[in-house]
């Protein structure tokens, strides 16, 4: 008994020294973190914290490396460290006590990042409160400019954070249209029958044809995702074309099927499950994109229940399919496309929820006939001029119904 009792006493002494050691004047009643998660990808992250009451906190932002800091009242952090194992944007988080009335969470960032929002919500039960933060990727010179106009005074968290500037600048009116040239970089894609022709080249060199026909025409500006042999992952796609608010997103590109009689284009928008098996393999090997190159592929942020957020992406959709039926009107009797040429799958790369999306795949390396259609200049030219007319079409079909 003694010895427990002993025990007992060097461990209170313990506590003790630790507490005098680290928070000599410690907060009345700090405010209580007690759960924690972290989810999404090199694109977007989301971290919730989960608090017993709302917390007062500012934002800033560091360079070299890329930091967000999050600066809260006194905060005890009753959480395990695994909760918020670095993920997704973020290649380091820490957090603890700065001094008697204060406490900090630094994200140690792997590109320029902002947070696009920052909240605090209270939970399902009602009994809690959660600190949301919402990270995007985003451009190295408006990282920059973030951290040179910040001040670091109290209350200027709003300026720090909001949604990323579009780097495509366009008046209101025009048509803004993201063109997505496949795979890039260490992602190479499908190759021809002979081993030689890559899909990001076709892809890539396609895409740039595109977007220079659809600049021609007035009331419309195409932009690329990449515009050179560089890889991005899936989701940075989506985002690239989210964050400029374009009102079309095109996916290009030519891949490879066991079947190698199988020839033509298809145009596929998205949905949860394949409309067919060969729409369903198509999409694997779409997605499969992100682990050629060993990117994350985590889940995506936990929806926060939202029924506008519903309600947009289901008109996304109709659109998506409106756009899809333009080009297959356009392509109809001039371009060869497969049997039931509009298909659907799990699509990544058609995942944003407010951008009308749609992947096409131009033709088919593993057929012969495809691959010398997919290189052939002629063909190309003309492939693109039906799809700037699909897109005339459906911009003057929005027009029509008011959108
Ligand atoms: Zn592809």
């Amino acid at each position: 008994m003694r010895v427990l009792r002993f025990a007992a006493t060097a461990f209170a002494l313990a506590i003790l020294v630790s507490v005098s050691a680290f928070a000599p004047m410690a907060a009345a009643d700090p405010l209580l973190a007690y759960g924690a998660r972290i989810a999404g990808d090199e694109a977007r992250t989301r971290i919730v914290i989960d608090m017993d009451r709302a917390p007062a906190f500012t934002v800033h932002y560091l360079d070299n490396p890329v930091r967000i800091v999050v600066d809260l009242p006194a905060t005890a952090f009753g959480f395990p460290a695994g909760d918020l194992k670095p993920a997704g944007l973020f290649k380091d988080i820490r957090f603890g006590t700065m001094d008697a009335d204060s406490a900090r969470i630094v994200l140690t960032a792997k590109k320029p990042v902002k947070l696009v929002a920052a909240k605090v919500q209270a939970d399902e039960s009602g009994k809690g409160q959660r600190l949301v933060l919402d990270a995007e990727m985003l451009p190295a010179e408006q990282f920059s400019e973030l951290v040179k106009k910040q001040s670091w005074t109290n209350g200027d968290t709003a300026e720090d954070v909001g949604p990323v500037e579009p780097t495509q600048k366009a008046d209101p009116n025009t048509f803004l249209v993201a063109v997505d040239a496949g795979h890039g970089g260490i992602d190479a894609g499908a190759t021809g029958t002979d081993g030689t022709t890559q899909e990001k080249d076709i892809t890539l060199a396609f895409a740039k044809m595109l977007a220079d026909k659809l600049n021609a025409q007035s009331g419309i500006k195409a932009f690329l995702t990449r515009d050179k042999d560089q890889y991005l992952t899936l989701s940075e796609r989506v985002t690239i074309a989210r964050q400029n608010h374009a009102s079309l997103f095109i996916s290009l590109h030519a891949d490879t099927l066991k079947q190698k009689d199988i020839r033509g284009a298809t145009v596929y928008t998205i949905s949860d499950k394949a409309s067919d098996r060969l729409a369903g393999e198509v999409a694997d090997r779409e997605n499969n994109s992100d682990q050629i190159a060993g990117a994350e592929s985590q889940a995506q942020p936990a929806a926060v229940t939202d029924i506008l957020m519903d309600l947009t992406r289901r008109e996304t959709q109709a659109f998506s399919i409106s756009l899809a039926q333009d080009v297959l009107s356009s392509f109809n009797g001039q371009i060869s496309m497969i049997n039931n040429p509009h298909r659907h799958a799990g699509f990544q790369v058609l995942t944003a929820p407010d951008v009308p999306s749609i992947l096409l795949e131009l033709g088919f390396l593993s057929n012969k006939e495809d691959e010398k259609l997919l290189l052939d200049p002629d063909w190309r030219q003309k492939v693109a001029d039906r799809l700037t007319e699909a897109v005339k079409q459906y911009r003057v079909s929005i027009i029509a119904n008011g959108g």
